[in-house]
C-alpha cells in the first residue's frame, strides 16, 4: 500500500509504502504524484518503507517506468527503511535518478528530515540558546480508549492556552489486516498468497470505521477547529513519522490504550517516548 504522510511544506512530500506494493496501488497513487510535480516543478521526496515486502511483476514495471520519465523531477529523495535490501535498493537507483537520493535506517528518521530540509545537525545541543517558544502544532494520538480521551481534553486545554494548530491523529495499525496471511506462532510465516483485493478491503473498512471513530470523538469532545488525519501503519512509527513530517513541537498522548495496562507505559506510548524529538505528554487516567 502506498500512502502520502502530509507535509505542508514547499516542494517536500512524503510517502509511506507497506506491505507489497500492487499494480493497483500504483495506478491510485502516481497520478497523484504526477500532479505534484507538474504543480511544483521539481520536488524532493521522503519515502518511508515499513514492513515493506516487495512489488508485484505489474508494480515494478510501473515504478521503473515512473522513474525513467521523471528522474529529472526530484530535487531529493531520502529513503527510510527497516532491511537491508532496501539500502541495496538505495543504492541501485542511484546511477538511473538524476537526483541525491539518500538512505536512512529507521532509527535516523530525523536525520533524514533534516537532511531534506537542508537543516544542519547542531554539534552540540545547548540548553541556553533559545528561550522556549509557544507550542505552534500539537498532535494528540487517539486509539479511542479512555486514556486518550482524557488525553484529548489536555491537548485541547493546551492548544487554547498557546494558540496552537491541533491535530487528532489516529493510526490503523495494519497488522490488523496483514496478520491474515501470518502464521500465529511465527510472525514470518506466510499462510496463503497475498491477495491485494482483500487487502485492500479490509483496509478500507479499517478506514471507514475509524473515520467514523475519529467524527464520534470530536463531538463529544467538541473540538473546535481541529484537523484530523488517519495513517495506515505500526502505531508508534506513524505517530513518530507524522510528527516529523509536520514540524509538531508537542505529542498528547494516553499512559495507555486499548491494549492494557500491563506495563508501567503501554508499548506505543512506550515507543513514542524514546523515539519522537518533540515533547512528548503523557496523560494519565485518575483511576
Ligand atoms: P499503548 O501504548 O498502546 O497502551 O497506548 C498509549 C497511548 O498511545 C494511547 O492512549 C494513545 O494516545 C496512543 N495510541 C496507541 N495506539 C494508537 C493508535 N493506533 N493510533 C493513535 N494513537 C495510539
Amino acid at each position: 500500500m502506498l500512502q502520502f504522510i502530509p507535509v505542508h511544506e514547499g516542494n517536500l512530500f512524503a510517502i509511506r509504502a507497506t506491505g507489497r506494493l500492487t499494480h493497483t496501488d500504483y495506478q491510485a497513487f502516481l497520478p497523484e504524484l504526477e500532479d505534484l510535480i507538474s504543480q511544483h516543478g521539481k520536488i524532493s521526496l521522503l519515502i518511508e518503507c515499513e514492513s515493506f515486502s516487495g512489488w508485484d511483476l505489474a508494480a515494478i514495471k510501473d515504478d521503473v517506468q515512473f522513474s525513467l520519465k521523471h528522474n529529472h523531477d526530484f530535487e531529493k529523495i531520502a529513503l527510510v527503511g527497516d532491511k537491508a535490501w532496501h539500502q541495496w535498493m538505495t543504492l541501485m537507483a542511484k546511477p538511473f535518478m538524476n537526483s541525491e537520493i539518500k538512505y536512512f535506517s529507521r532509527t535516523e528518521l530525523p536525520a533524514a528530515w533534516d537532511w531534506l530540509r537542508d537543516k544542519k545537525l547542531k554539534t552540540a545541543p545547548s540548553v541556553t540558546a533559545s528561550p522556549p517558544q509557544p507550542y505552534q502544532h500539537i498532535i494528540v494520538a487517539v486509539d479511542f480508549s479512555p486514556h486518550s480521551e482524557k488525553a484529548t481534553y489536555r491537548a485541547m486545554q493546551l492548544t487554547e492556552q498557546s494558540g496552537a494548530h491541533l491535530t487528532m491523529l489516529t493510526v490503523v495499525d495494519d497488522m490488523e489486516f496483514y496478520s491474515a496471511y501470518l502464521e500465529p506462532m511465527d510472525m514470518n510465516a506466510i499462510t496463503q498468497p497475498y491477495d491485494p483485493e482483500i487487502t485492500a478491503s479490509l483496509a478500507a473498512s479499517a478506514h471507514t470505521m475509524a473515520e467514523d471513530n475519529l467524527r464520534k470523538l470530536v463531538e463529544k469532545t467538541q473540538a473546535k477547529g481541529i484537523q484530523t488525519e488517519i495513517s495506515i501503519g505500526s502505531p508508534s512509527s506513524s505517530i513518530i513519522s507524522y510528527a516529523e513530517a509536520t514540524n509538531c513541537d508537542l505529542l498528547v498522548m494516553g499512559t495507555h490504550g486499548r491494549h492494557g495496562l500491563s506495563r508501567l507505559l503501554g508499548s506505543t506510548a512506550h515507543s513514542v517516548q524514546n523515539h519522537a524529538r518533540c515533547e512528548v505528554l503523557m496523560v494519565p487516567l485518575d483511576d
